[in-house]
């Protein structure tokens, strides 16, 4: 049972918990609203998401509450259209479907973008946590559903390890897939975890194994290795 290969458990159940911004999708979403609606002092606020002066939750709270709620119609239109999906996603979903493998988005991104954006794809409702919006104020107000629970500190807002204690490790072996810091915390109790962009250099510096990916292609070849074909 050597570091980095899979260990193929077949009593255990496969399940997979996939970030949306920058990893379903090519970009942040988050982001590209921001740089596109420009609310005053957002890269601000990010800089300090990234030096962890603020927790994602105040951070992307902060952030929202500068847009104003009349602008709502060309924010939900820009942030739809502007979506480009990471090849191979489509294949990776008919994968998990045929061999039965749990498929989850674990996303902090928001219910109006991100619902929208997987209509097209056959994920079940309740297999996507997300975070929501309110648009009954002034301006827009992130709403929290998923916080985290009495294991996690970090003020998640959508927190991806309190989704992950609900698939015991005992029953399930958890996949993780993800792109960013927001991912890390669900790294460290994955069982395996697929990464790209700056949860690469998270993962070496915390010495957890990564498989490296840039498309779901990459993905989908792995998990085939192990799931389809267990040796
Ligand atoms: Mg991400
Ligand atoms: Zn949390």
């Amino acid at each position: 049972m050597s570091e980095g290969k899979f260990v193929v458990d077949k009593k255990k159940k496969y399940v997979i918990f996939c970030d949306f911004d920058g990893t379903i999708t090519v970009n942040d979403n988050i982001i590209a609203i921001m740089k596109q609606f420009q609310p005053t002092g957002w890269d601000g606020i990010v800089e300090r998401i990234l030096s962890k002066q603020m927790t994602i939750r105040e951070g992307v709270g902060t952030m929202f509450s500068l847009l104003p709620v009349s602008r709502r119609d060309e924010i939900e239109h820009y942030s739809i259209h502007n979506i480009t999906i990471r090849d191979g996603f489509g294949d990776l979903l008919d994968f998990c479907a045929q061999q039965t493998v749990d498929f989850y988005v674990t996303s902090g991104g928001i219910d109006f973008f991100v619902y929208p954006t997987l209509e097209p794809y056959p994920i079940a409702r309740d297999h996507i946590f997300c975070n929501h919006s309110d648009f009954s104020g002034e301006t827009i107000r992130v709403t929290w559903p998923h916080p985290c629970d009495e294991h996690c500190h970090n003020d998640c807002g959508m927190c991806k390890t309190t989704v992950m204690r609900r698939f015991p490790a005992e029953e399930y072996t958890r996949i993780v897939i993800g792109d960013s810091i927001t991912d890390v915390e669900a790294a460290k109790i994955a069982d395996h975890v697929f990464a790209r962009s700056h949860l690469i250099e998270s993962c070496k510096q915390l010495g957890i194994t990564c498989h490296e990916y840039e498309t779901f292609y990459d993905v989908l070849a792995k998990l085939k290795e192990v799931i389809a074909c267990p040796s």
